[in-house]
């Protein structure tokens, strides 16, 4: 950096996004329950439609991601005309902080949040502001609290990463309702698949006209490699955003290979159903060693330790047994480590790991 070459206020106090670590050294049968990941990776019918885009890869891909919108809108019964596709729902969270917050904007979201909505915030030079949860749960009296006249965007996660906990659509609706004419609420559904019957507030964006819900082909859908998400929402909000989007975000792998997994719900139910079994079956098994969590609705569990010192040595013990769990404290939570529901095999090892990581203390 020179003294004349300087980016914008505010690029240079982002601190770099940490993905979940994938490797311990030394160890080729390490499992990776770091980053929220599918086990059973995605549908065979959209493993095949990868396979065949490779004949087609001289032409460029659509626009106006036409046919997947449409899959989407068939699967969910939602208009296509007022959903957007971007590379992750990561693109679609820093459209919408591109498009609509800047200097002297405030984005709203909690203390265990998602780090996306920090950074994408501070790249699009507004002010983040961090809102109190109540027991590692949403408080919508403590977001509409902090909502002014400078507040453009709410984040909201449900359910939340990396707490695992989920407000009621009632509480949403309470959110959405109470906030001040300007602001926008996102609700991001990254894991809205894995609730039995939860329509991710579909319905309520539906209904209104400053709600936008965004949703992930990497979490249920195993597909995290590929990097697709959409939103849906207002059709004025949807207007703004396709003019910021670059008009080839979405490859015709990625666009194809969506619309295949889309279509195929029968492995999201088999994912969701062994999900909820498996993580039924580690939160108990966790808690009978003293290792407690939260109620978890998503494809994970905060296990919650004495202490930031147990944790982090529980974590170094994982590793020297090929478990790589997450750290969290960099989501104001250093007594805890967030564990991916991987399959059996996978959760019963690390089980047994913390069973006797608990045994030698
Ligand atoms: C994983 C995750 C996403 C998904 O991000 P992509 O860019 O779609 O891979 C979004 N929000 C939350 C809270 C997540 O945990």
């Amino acid at each position: 950096m020179t003294e004349f070459i300087r980016p914008q206020p505010g690029i240079l106090d982002i601190d770099l996004y940490q993905g979940g670590a994938a490797h311990v050294a030394g160890r080729s049968d390490a499992v990776k329950l770091s980053s929220n990941e599918n086990p059973f990776g995605p549908s065979d019918k959209a493993k095949e439609v990868f396979q065949r885009a490779v004949h087609k890869l001289h032409r460029y891909p659509s626009t106006d991601h036409a046919a997947l919108r449409q899959a989407i809108g068939d699967v969910h019964r939602l208009d296509p005309a007022r959903i957007i596709c971007g590379v992750g729902s990561d693109e679609i969270i820093g459209l919408l902080c591109n498009a609509y917050a800047g200097k002297g904007d405030e984005v709203v979201f909690t203390e265990h949040g998602f780090l996306m909505y920090r950074i994408y915030t501070m790249a699009a030079g507004a002010r983040p502001v961090v809102v109190k949860e109540r027991d590692r749960t949403t408080d919508v009296d403590a977001i509409l609290a902090a909502c002014r006249a400078k507040t453009r965007l709410v984040f909201i996660a449900n359910p939340n990463n990396p707490t695992g906990t989920m407000i009621g659509l009632p509480e949403i609706e309470r959110l959405a309702a109470g906030l001040p004419q300007q602001a926008i609420l996102v609700i991001d559904g990254a894991y809205a698949e894995y609730v039995d019957g939860y329509d991710g507030g579909a319905t309520l964006v539906t209904a209104r006209e400053n709600v936008v819900m965004t949703r992930t082909f990497s979490k249920i859908y195993g597909l995290g490699g590929l990097r697709i998400g959409w939103g849906y929402g207002p059709k004025h909000i949807i207007d703004v955003l396709n003019r910021v989007r670059g008009p080839f975000n979405l490859s015709s792998a990625q666009l194809e290979t969506a619309e295949a997994a889309v279509r195929d719900q029968d492995h999201v139910v088999r994912c969701r159903t062994d999900n909820a079994r498996m993580r039924g079956w580690l939160a108990e098994a966790l808690a009978e060693m003293g290792v407690p969590s939260d109620t978890s609705t998503a494809n994970f569990i905060l296990a919650r330790f004495a202490s930031r010192e147990e944790a982090e040595a529980c974590d170094d013990f994982l590793q020297t047994q090929g478990l790589i769990v997450r750290r969290v404290a960099g989501y104001g939570l250093p007594n805890c480590l967030r564990i991916t529901i991987g399959d059996e095999a996978s959760c019963r090892r690390v089980a047994h790991a913390i069973g006797q990581f608990k045994g030698q203390r």
